[in-house]
């Protein structure tokens, strides 16, 4: 850490502020209420994000209400025909999408690029929008009467995201809502708001009418107002995990169906046959990637005993090659997304020596290649963490890296199993019998094995258990068809003259 100078308040009015889209155009802010967008390698305020007040979410949801009725109407073959035109101008343009999240998130060129080929898979998935929306038929199922089953959307749906993933998360749900058939308003992160704005220019390149998709930017007042008005079907969120129970609550109380996606602490078991090479490798990668700030990062290496100074001192070996720097400049690691957060994240370190562990890499003496007023923090490993510390309990969301002992399997499972998240998880061995039981038996909905940060593809789906996850229904894959569609049964006769069975006040049994 390099600075602590207080980044420049919010009152710069001579800095472009970010608006909404609404109804297919840019809206500047009515309210003019604004908070400020950093860029986190330059430690500077360079824009300001409009806080949507009442009418301005009013007119959002007005506008995906009205432009429904057409897009579900609109054929199967036109909405496909879209979804493909926009793959190949995200593909197009990824690199000027890359800029924007590098420029108000931090994290560096390659890893944005990263987060917008996993949100294109979604896209690529959605594109196969008649197959995924087929139902079933069954014909004679009496005498005369076929059954089968259709998918229809639900109307306008809420999508709320947080600051880790600007672009990837937003396409987590917006291809496959958007193809069934459904209208959005989506309100990103109000810390990294243009690429949700990009993502709604390039829609509407792509062909998508006007009010399908729309962007509300603001903070708990707009999240609020998508969570109650009765316009809203649905509220798929991403976040913390207060945030997720609160909004898992209130709009559930609202009639809403809702997916809310919570927090995490992955944790990665290391049994003593494993490939330890490996094992640092991807310690590093899935502890310090993105500044550690991932769902799915690990956070805590969970090293059987008699192997744990030999991971350790391998570990040490790599953070000590890591560059922490200007995302645009070749760095391994950017730096965090606030000020405030990066001294949220630091001060852990501090807890972590008050609770008796032992901090091997400290990253608050990190020498950044970027700008001394950026939000640095550089990789940090704290060993013998005790599990009573709140650096072992709690969501860091930051390069801080914990190692936990254990003496066996056993306690390893134990311990992952006490934990409150159930986001992701990573057992490291070369026993297929072990990573075998390890699978049936840990309580996490995402599991690598030999593979750290398992995070499914397009076509299986996304989600956690415990207060990782609220709500049944995980992101994308058939899970994210079945959550933005309803299905209806249906029963047909067509008479023949001759079918006629006269009345009958018996219940419909099948012959
Ligand atoms: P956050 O909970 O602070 O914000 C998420 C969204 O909620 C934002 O759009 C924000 O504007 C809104 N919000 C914030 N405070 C609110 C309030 N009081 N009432 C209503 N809405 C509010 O999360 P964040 O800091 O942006 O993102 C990081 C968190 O997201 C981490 O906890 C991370 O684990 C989690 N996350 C989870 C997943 C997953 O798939 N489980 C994926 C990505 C991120």
């Amino acid at each position: 850490m390099t600075s602590t100078s207080p980044a420049p308040a919010a009152t710069n009015t001579d800095l472009p502020v970010v608006g909404h889209w609404i109804g297919g155009a840019r809206v500047e802010s009515a309210s003019g209420n604004t908070a400020p967008v950093y860029d986190p390698a330059l430690g500077a305020m360079t824009k300001r994000v409009a806080l949507a007040n009442q009418d301005e979410i009013d007119r959002a949801i007005a506008a995906a209400s009205a432009a429904f009725p057409a897009w579900s109407d609109l054929s199967l073959t036109k909405r496909q025909q879209i979804m493909f035109a926009f793959r190949e101008i995200l593909n197009r343009d990824k690199a000027e999408l890359a800029e924007i999240i590098t420029a108000e998130h931090g994290k560096v060129l390659s890893d944005a690029l990263g987060e917008i080929s996993r949100g294109q898979e979604v896209v690529e998935l959605a594109t196969s929008i008649p197959q995924l929306l087929k139902g079933e038929f069954s014909d004679q199922v009496s005498t005369g009467i076929d059954v089968y089953s259709i998918r229809q959307p639900l109307g306008v749906v809420g999508i709320i995201s947080p600051f880790n993933f600007p672009a990837m998360v937003p396409l987590w749900f917006l291809p496959i809502a958007i193809a069934a058939g459904n209208t959005v308003v989506l309100k990103p992160s109000e810390k990294d708001p243009s690429a949700a704005i990009w993502l709604a220019e390039k829609f509407q390149e792509a062909g998508l009418p006007d009010g399908v998709f729309n962007v509300l930017n603001g903070d708990k007042f707009a999240v609020d107002g998508l969570l109650t008005d009765p316009a809203v079907a649905s509220i798929s969120f991403v976040g913390s995990t207060p945030i997720a129970k609160y909004v898992y609550e209130t709009a559930t109380a609202h009639g809403k169906r809702v997916q809310a996606l919570g927090g995490a602490k992955n944790h990665m078991l290391v049994l003593p046959d494993a490939d330890l090479d490996l094992v640092a490798d991807n310690a590093i990668n899935a502890g310090f990637g993105s500044a550690g700030e991932r769902c799915m990062a690990v956070s805590v290496v969970v090293a059987v005993d008699s192997i744990a100074d030999e991971l350790i001192a391998k570990i040490v070996d790599r953070a000590g090659k890591l560059v922490t720097g200007d995302g645009r400049r070749g760095a391994d690691m950017g730096p965090l997304v606030t000020e405030q957060h990066r001294d949220k994240v630091a001060s852990y370190i501090e807890v972590a020596e008050q609770d008796g562990a032992v901090v091997v890499v400290d990253g608050r003496t990190v020498r950044p290649d970027g700008d001394e007023n950026g939000f640095w923090l550089g990789p940090t490993l704290i060993d013998r963490v005790p599990t009573t510390s709140r650096v072992y309990a709690d969501e860091i969301f930051g390069p801080v890296l914990s190692v936990v002992r254990v003496e066996s399997y056993d306690e390893g499972l134990e311990l992952i199993n006490a934990s409150q998240f159930g986001n992701g998880t990573a057992i490291f061995t070369n026993d297929g019998g072990a990573a075998r039981r390890f699978q049936r038996e840990v309580q996490v909905g995402m599991i690598g094995i030999n593979v750290p940060i398992p995070v499914p593809v397009a076509y299986y789906s996304f989600g956690g258990w415990k207060n990782s996850l609220f709500g049944d229904t995980k992101a994308y894959g058939q899970d994210g068809v079945s959550f933005f569609t309803r299905q209806k049964a249906i029963t047909s006769r067509w008479l023949d003259p001759a079918s006629h069975g006269g009345i009958n006040l018996g219940f419909p049994s099948n012959n």
